[in-house]
Order: structure tokens, then C-alpha cells, then sequence
């Protein structure tokens, strides 16, 4: 995707920030795998909500504002049920200003997952006066009003309240070794790259993982716990993770867990033995691949994922190799019985 090519509109500016961060917290940002990655996390939102705007939000919710007594000076709101204006409920009494309104409504809703829905405020009942619309969302809520308002809408004792984070944002979650409050945004974000800032452990990652290696090894299937480990270690290599960053507990000290499934593959115990023969022999006769080649992947994996080395692209060439042969050579096996 070219960002030349893609044009959206910068996020609107605001009196007041009712979400702390467009990243997350108790996180290492820049462990963080992007979604959009030729954005930085401001233009990364600005393009999110472009994708998400009020008209295209699928259903509506309606409001309406009451001027009361002769003065006018307050308002009650109401929500209407249905189009024609026959069920309606009460929202709050407020002071007649659109802005106030505005607050009263989203506060009257925090806490609540309103992604697809947007709000339309009207001044009379049948909804034919439209005063203003957007979605349930910080900007289009409170970018309209400029800081003097809200400060004097405070004094009235109308403020922004609550959780704000209508699109449900914020994935939080207890790191299962620190036990640390983590959040992060997952429409901008990949989850299972999110790193603890307290304890370096990967939270949503590890709990997918060992719950799936929990699985696995309750079936006693050793094919299947094979086939577990390929997948966890190619699962671990696409968000740049290292055994000490995938614990199960705080008593899996440095990822031992994993690791020791890694150590009983026949990928780490050729790494640990001068050369293999009974290996080089399988996999030259079945595949026609080089046995050097492979091993030096292996190696190129056993030190990205014990840190020795920094994940870098090539690294993940070579565990993508080594993952990819070892399967091949399985299936070859299986297809012409050699070597089994
Ligand atoms: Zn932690």
C-alpha cells in the first residue's frame, strides 16, 4: 500500500484526550508488529476511523432534545425506540446546548461497544431537524467543542465520564508471569506482539500457546506434539518471539518449557551432534536438499530464538526453511515409505 496513494483526513483535535493512548499500556512499544505499518500509531488511528466512519456504520440510534419551560435553558433528551417516535426513552435533563448533549449521551453510554452504530441528534421529534451525527467515538463527540466551552461546561457539572472506548479498543489482560496490567489497541496492532514492559514476557501470546500446547499434550500423540512444536516455534518466528518471552508461569524460568520441547526435535538434536548421518542421508534421499544448508538454518533459528541474535528478516527465512523441510520430508516419508 502506498501511503501517497491513500488520502484521509488527520485525527480532529481535541479539548480533552478520553483515551490515554492510540497504542496501549505496561507494553514495549517498539516490539509492536503494526497492522498499518506505513503509518505511525496517530496516522495509523486517522486511517482506522477512515475506514470506520458514521455513514457507513450500519445501524442508527436516534436522539432528540426537548426544550423545557419558557426559558429554555435545560433540555430533556430522549431516545427514540423507533423511527415514528412512539416508544421513547429519557436519557437525562441537561442544559440546552448541543454540546452538553453530546456529553450527556456518550457518558449515558460508556462502557458500552457501539462500533457499528451511529448517533444522530435532532431537535424535534419527528427527526427531520438535524443538529448533528457522528459515530460513538472521542473526535466525533467532543472535537466540536473548544476548550473554554468545556471548561465551562464543567463548572455546570458537565464533564466527560467513564470508559470512552466505544470500538472497544483496548484489549487489557494480566500478565500471566508479573501479573502486570497490560493493554493494547488490537485494531492497530498484532496482540501476540505485545511485550510486558515489566517482566519482557509476551502476555497474549504465551497464554495462546501454552493453552494450545496443554491441548496437544493431552491428546499423548507424539505426530501431534511434533507437528505443535513446528507450529509454535513458526508461530513464535512471526511476531520476532524468544523462548524467554513465550513463559508459561513465573516458574518457567526463561521459557524453559518451550525450549525443551525445541531441544527433543530431531532439528536441535542434529544442532547438538557433529553431523547426523541417519538425517543427511533422509533428507538428501527423499528431498535433494542440502544438508549444510539445512543445518545452518538450524543454527540461524537456534539463535534467534534464544536471543542470541536479534530477529531479523533472514532469520525468519531460515526458520520458515527449516519448518517448511522438515514437513516436506515428513510427507515424503509417509508417501514413499523411505528411510522410515
Ligand atoms: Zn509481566
Amino acid at each position: 500500500m502506498n501511503q501517497q496513494l491513500i488520502s484521509f483526513p488527520p485525527l480532529p483535535q481535541l479539548p480533552v484526550q478520553m483515551l490515554s493512548s492510540y497504542v496501549g499500556t505496561g507494553l514495549i512499544e517498539r516490539d509492536l508488529i503494526p497492522r498499518y505499518p506505513q503509518f505511525n500509531p496517530e496516522q495509523a488511528m486517522a486511517y482506522w476511523r477512515s475506514l470506520h466512519t458514521a455513514e457507513r456504520a450500519p445501524f442508527r440510534c436516534l436522539f432528540w432534545m426537548e426544550p423545557q419551560g419558557k426559558t429554555g435553558k435545560t433540555a430533556i433528551v430522549r431516545f427514540l425506540y423507533d423511527f415514528e417516535g412512539k416508544r421513547q426513552q429519557v436519557v437525562g435533563k441537561t442544559l440546552n446546548d448541543p454540546d452538553a448533549v453530546k456529553l450527556l449521551i456518550a457518558n449515558s453510554r460508556a462502557g458500552s461497544f457501539l462500533t457499528s452504530i451511529r448517533w444522530e441528534l435532532y431537535a424535534d421529534r419527528q427527526c427531520e431537524d438535524l443538529i448533528d451525527m457522528g459515530r460513538y467515538d472521542q473526535w466525533d463527540f467532543l472535537s466540536g467543542i473548544d476548550e473554554s466551552k468545556l471548561e465551562s461546561l464543567k463548572t455546570r457539572g458537565i464533564t466527560p465520564t467513564g470508559n470512552w472506548d466505544f470500538d472497544n479498543m483496548f484489549w487489557p489482560k494480566n500478565c500471566n508471569v508479573c501479573g502486570a496490567s497490560v493493554s493494547v489497541n488490537f485494531h492497530l496492532y498484532n496482540i501476540d506482539s505485545v511485550t510486558c514492559q515489566k517482566c519482557a514476557n509476551r502476555p497474549y501470546l504465551s497464554s495462546s500457546i501454552h493453552r494450545y500446547l496443554d491441548d496437544v499434550e493431552g491428546m499423548n500423540d507424539l505426530e501431534m506434539t511434533e507437528y505443535a512444536i513446528r507450529h509454535t516455534l513458526g508461530w513464535m518466528s512471526d511476531v520476532n518471539a524468544k523462548f524467554g518471552n513465550v513463559r508459561r508461569s513465573i516458574e518457567d524460568i526463561g521459557g524453559e518449557r518451550i525450549e525443551n520441547l525445541w531441544k527433543s526435535t530431531p532439528m536441535a538434536r542434529i544442532l547438538g551432534s557433529a553431523g547426523d548421518d541417519r538425517f543427511r542421508s533422509l533428507l538428501e534421499t527423499n528431498t535433494g536438499l542440502d544438508f549444510g544448508m539445512f543445518k545452518a538454518c538450524c543454527d540461524k533459528m537456534q539463535k534467534a530464538l534464544s536471543g542470541a541474535e536479534p530477529f531479523r528478516e533472514e532469520h525468519k527465512i531460515a526458520i520458515d526453511f527449516v519448518l517448511r523441510t522438515v514437513e516436506l520430508l515428513r510427507v515424503r516419508q509417509l508417501t514413499t515409505g523411505e528411510h522410515k
